[in-house]
C-alpha cells in the first residue's frame, strides 16, 4: 500500500501564534488539515471577546489559504460574560477555553479554580446556546506531574453542575484522565496529541535535558502512554485529535526557563499515520481525525480529501526559526502534493 486517502482531517487544538510564525507556518496546518481550533492564548494579549477573534480569525485564513477554515475561541476571563459568550457564538465562534490562572504559557492571567463559580452565569449561557467549554485540565499548585490528575474533581463538577455543557478535555497525558471521559457522561470528551501518544518523561529529562519535547501538561510515565494508545486504537468516539502544535523560536526553547510547546505541525499526518500503521490499527486513523471530533462539535465532516504517499523524508531541523518535533528524523508517509 503506496498511498492512502482519506477524509481532510481536522486539528482540534493549535497554536497558530501571530506576526511572523503566524505567516510563515499556517500553511503547514491548512495543507493537512480542513479546520483547526485556534487556542486563544496564542498571541498577546489573548482573545477575549468576538472583536478579538474576528481580526484574528481574518489574519489565520489570509496565510492559510485554500478553503481552510480556522475555528475560534475566547479565553475565560473574569468578565466573560453571558453577553460576551452570546456574542460571540452569534459570529461563529465555537468555543470558550478555560486556563487555569498561572497554568501555561499566557495564562497568567487567567481565573483561579477557586474562583471558577463566578463563571456559571457564562457556563450558563454556553449550555444554553451550545457553545463549548475546552479545558486546560491541570491543577495550578500542584506537584507537576500529579496536576491533571488533581484537576479531574474540576472536570466532574462542571460536568455535573452542568449536564448540558459540552466539555473537551484537552491534552489528557494520564490513565486516570482517560478513565474519567471513558465514564463520565457522553458531553465530556478529550483530544489527545501526536506526542502524548509517543513520549514518556524520560524523551524529555531520562537522560539528557531535551527542550523540544518539553510540554504542558508534561508527558507522563509508559502506563499513561499506553492508555492514551488504547484510547485512541479502541475506536471510542470521546476521544479525538487535537495537535496541540506549540510553535516557540528556537531560543525561547534552548535556555535557562524554556517554554513549553512541541511543535508537531510539520509532521502530524504523515507521523500518525505511521503510528496507527505500526499499530496495526490503520482503520482507527479516520474516525481519530476526521469524524470524531467534528460530530462532538456539532460540525459537519469535511467534504475534501486528503492523500498520503509512502515516500519516506527527513524532517527539516528548523522552520522559520523552530525546530519542529522529529527533527532530523525520517518519516516514512508524506503528504501528496
Ligand atoms: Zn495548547
Amino acid at each position: 500500500m503506496d498511498t492512502i486517502t482519506i477524509r481532510m482531517p481536522d486539528d482540534f487544538h493549535v497554536h497558530f501564534r501571530e506576526g511572523e510564525l503566524l505567516r510563515r507556518l499556517a500553511y503547514l496546518v491548512a495543507q493537512q488539515f480542513g479546520r483547526a481550533i485556534a487556542m486563544p492564548n496564542t498571541l498577546n494579549p489573548p482573545i477575549r471577546t468576538v472583536d478579538d477573534a474576528i481580526p484574528y480569525r481574518d489574519e489565520i485564513l489570509m496565510h492559510s489559504g485554500n478553503g481552510f477554515q480556522p475555528l475560534m475561541t475566547l479565553k475565560l476571563y473574569p468578565d466573560t460574560t453571558p453577553e460576551v459568550v452570546r456574542g460571540a457564538h452569534a459570529a461563529g465562534v465555537v468555543a470558550v477555553k478555560y486556563y487555569p490562572e498561572g497554568v501555561t504559557t499566557n495564562a497568567e492571567d487567567g481565573v483561579s479554580v477557586g474562583r471558577l463559580s463566578e463563571l456559571y452565569p457564562a457556563f450558563e449561557a454556553m449550555q444554553d446556546i451550545g457553545m463549548l467549554l475546552l479545558l486546560h485540565g491541570e491543577m495550578p499548585g500542584v506537584f507537576c506531574l500529579d496536576r491533571e490528575a488533581a484537576f479531574l474533581e474540576v472536570l466532574r463538577r462542571l460536568c455535573s453542575d452542568f449536564p448540558g455543557l459540552k466539555i473537551v478535555l484537552e491534552h489528557i497525558t494520564t490513565a486516570g484522565a482517560v478513565e474519567a471521559v471513558y465514564t463520565l457522561p457522553a458531553t465530556v470528551a478529550a483530544t489527545i496529541t501526536l506526542h502524548h501518544l509517543e513520549l514518556t518523561l524520560d524523551d524529555v529529562i531520562g537522560d539528557k535535558i531535551m527542550p523540544h519535547n518539553f510540554c504542558k501538561p508534561v508527558v507522563k510515565r509508559p502506563q499513561d502512554r499506553e492508555a492514551l494508545c488504547y484510547a485512541v486504537t479502541s475506536g471510542n468516539p470521546k476521544f479525538f485529535f487535537g495537535s496541540d502544535s506549540a510553535p516557540h523560536p528556537i531560543c525561547a526553547k534552548e535556555c535557562a526557563e524554556g517554554c513549553a510547546g512541541v511543535f508537531t505541525a510539520p509532521v502530524a499526518m504523515p507521523r500518525l499515520m505511521e503510528f496507527f500503521e505500526t499499530l496495526g490499527c490503520l482503520t482507527k486513523l479516520d474516525p481519530f481525525v476526521s469524524q470524531f471530533g467534528a460530530e462532538f462539535y456539532g460540525l459537519p465532516l469535511n467534504q475534501g480529501t486528503l492523500t498520503l504517499v509512502r515516500e519516506p523524508w527527513i524532517v527539516p531541523v528548523e522552520y522559520a526559526g523552530v525546530r519542529p518535533y522529529l527533527a532530523g528524523r525520517t518519516i516514512i508517509w508524506r503528504i501528496a502534493e
